[in-house]
């Protein structure tokens, strides 16, 4: 892939990508967009930072989203929209943008097709990152840590070579983030699912879904999206 521009970077620059990056907590899913900005030249964004710049640069629609927000109320998909439709229009994002927050439901999904389809665009893939709940579950909540020295521990993966002392220092005292239990873990997993289910069936329906296995390694993953963004945009 080194050298001259590849055929998908051609193809990108004739018609910007735009993806939809899906995930849970925990799935590598910042991690995967630094990897696509850097590798596609894509730019990743999100709805706080879409909304933060269009208040400071003082656009009218960073204005009306401003007074929205001042006066305590959530700003609405009309104001995103035309915000990110501002947005799109900075020759930083020709090779294409990478949605993270934006759309959250069905409805802001059919917006922003609505949004897309005046200029002739549409979603080019929405990548859904799948993880194995209970995997998932057991990965993040058996995490814990040396009081001492902060060496990262696990209690089914990796455990201190002698119980109760750290490998590193010795430490007898390890920590654990309160929010790294089962309960907190599989919550968070189970609103992520209740949220996106109708996003992912819309985006399946339109036929642009794709989705990856995100229990693997983070280069294996990257791999497998690159794979993805090669294809849907050749
Ligand atoms: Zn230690």
């Amino acid at each position: 892939m080194e050298g001259g521009p590849s055929d998908l970077e051609t193809a990108i620059a004739s018609r910007p990508a735009v993806l939809i990056l899906l995930g849970p907590p925990g799935a590598g899913k910042g991690t995967q967009a630094r990897m696509l900005e850097d590798r596609f030249g894509l730019v990743q964004l999100s709805t706080g930072d879409l909304l933060r710049a269009a208040v400071s640069a003082g656009t009218p629609a960073g204005l009306a989203a401003k007074a929205v927000m001042e006066a305590g109320a959530l700003v609405s998909d009309e104001i995103v929209l035309a915000i990110l439709a501002d947005r799109m229009a900075e020759p930083d994002v020709a090779q294409g943008i990478i949605l993270d927050g934006f759309p959250r439901t069905a409805g802001q999904a059919e917006a922003l097709d609505g949004l897309l389809g005046q200029t002739g665009q549409s979603v080019t893939a929405a990548i859904s990152l799948e993880v194995d709940d209970g995997a998932m579950v057991e990965r993040v909540s058996g995490r814990f840590t040396c009081a001492g020295c902060g060496e990262g521990y696990h209690d089914h993966f990796k455990q201190p070579a002698a119980a109760g002392a750290c490998d590193k220092c010795g430490g007898a005292e390890f920590k654990r983030r309160p929010d790294d239990n089962a309960e907190t873990v599989g919550a968070r997993l189970a609103a992520y699912h209740a949220q996106t289910a109708p996003l992912i069936a819309y985006y399946e329906g339109r036929g642009v879904l794709e989705r990856i296995d995100a229990m693997g390694a983070i280069d294996e993953i990257a791999g497998a999206l690159g794979r993805i963004v090669d294809r849907v945009s050749a």
